[in-house]
């Protein structure tokens, strides 16, 4: 059911991109920690850790080298990757932010799709039934036609990857770059967030990283996927807090709290001699 009709007298409808990262922006926790629970993988958040410091791959990618290359991965196979999808556990109403993106309100229209440096097996098993395979983009990897053993990276969508598919997609929406929206909870997403705001997009973080939150232009923290509207419907179409919340009842939804809160993060350390620079 249309809960927001379009009559055609209104304002031509505005087009917009929303693009969201997967892991701890649509989910709790991580596909990759899952997967490596899948195959008795104990150490994974050490491998991971290890191999970020040495700056070899991307940020976000750093899963993608494991399975390429780290022996402890050999074991994994395309089902466990469905698997790892089906094991990760959503933030609260996923299917009813696709649902309201794609209903859209009146005077925009949203297209929603997924950019993830996961491998895709993962994120589209996750996401099945909730976002079309097609608008789910993440980490491309081929098999070996006899073992299916991973045999190949074909395409990673982290770091700079990130910002390829995202341009690949303004174009097959055909969405101008200030009709950008992109939301991300950390590091793989810092590139891509620094492209969005130089072209006059909208950026919107989901976790309280200093990394992430000194880019992104809003942030927002909830347990439920539909709290990004917020800050879309404020930034890009100036709705107030009352037509904020009418959407959300419109659908169901009521705001329970909502506490706008500026962040400002300080740290301080005493100077060597302040008594020598008060003498001074
Ligand atoms: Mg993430």
């Amino acid at each position: 059911m249309q809960r927001t009709p379009k009559s055609p007298t209104s304002h031509p409808t505005a087009r917009y991109l929303v693009a969201s990262d997967f892991d701890q922006t649509l989910s709790f926790n991580d596909s990759g920690r899952v997967l490596a629970d899948i195959v008795g993988i104990g150490n994974f958040d050490e491998k991971v850790k290890g191999l970020a410091s040495t700056h070899l791959v991307q940020q976000g990618a750093e899963l993608t080298y494991l399975l390429r290359h780290d022996p402890d991965f050999r074991s994994v196979r395309p089902e466990h990757l469905v698997e790892a999808g089906k094991r990760v556990r959503l933030k609260n109403d996923v299917p009813l932010l696709a649902r309201m993106l794609r209903e859209g309100v009146e005077g925009a229209s949203f297209q929603f799709i997924v950019i993830s440096a996961a491998p895709l097996e993962v994120v589209q098993s996750a996401l099945e039934g909730i976002v079309p395979a097609e608008n789910v983009l993440g980490t491309q990897l081929s098999y070996d036609g006899l073992s299916n053993e991973i045999s190949r990276v074909e395409r990673v969508s982290a770091g700079y990857g990130k910002i390829v598919v995202l341009e690949e997609q303004e174009l097959r929406f055909e969405t101008s770059p200030d009709h950008t929206i992109y939301i991300g909870d950390g590091s793989s997403d810092l590139y891509v967030m620094h492209h969005v705001n130089s072209r006059d997009g909208l950026t919107i973080a989901v976790s309280e990283s200093k990394d992430i939150g000194r880019i992104a232009k809003r942030t927002v923290l909830s347990d439920n996927a539909t709290s990004v509207l917020a800050p879309i419907m404020e930034d890009v179409l100036q709705w107030d807090a009352h037509q904020i919340r009418a959407l959300y009842d419109s659908h169901g939804l009521s705001v329970q709290g909502w506490d706008k809160v500026r962040t400002d993060w300080l740290s301080f350390h005493h100077a060597a001699a302040p008594e020598d620079a008060l003498a001074a």
